[in-house]
């Protein structure tokens, strides 16, 4: 009665990449997603939270091009837990600065 329909895991073509959403430091959401944008050997990453509009993209704005968002993430907590990080919030969050 009423059971949702299973969903099958299909299988791509290509290999999928590893998910850019992580958990939140922040807000404990998993909606934590890192950009890298790769400029020849180094690379900026931009950790955005798509929930409390936490943003840092200073910390990472020179990284070696081989990190992978997992790396960015793993830095960027600990960075965060020892307060170094330099995280903001977008202006659309009510937060104030
Ligand atoms: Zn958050």
């Amino acid at each position: 009665m009423g059971r949702r329909r299973k969903r099958r895991k299909i299988i791509a073509k290509r290999v999928v990449r590893i998910p850019r959403v992580f958990q939140c430091p922040h807000c404990s959401f998993t909606t934590l997603s890192i950009v890298i944008k790769k400029t020849g050997d180094r690379a900026q990453a931009i950790i955005m939270c798509g929930k409390c509009g936490l943003i840092d993209d200073e910390d990472f704005a020179d990284i070696p091009a081989i990190y992978q968002p997992v790396d960015v993430y793993a830095k960027f907590i600990d960075m965060y837990e020892r307060g170094e990080a330099h995280v903001r919030f977008t202006p659309s969050t009510t937060s104030a600065s």
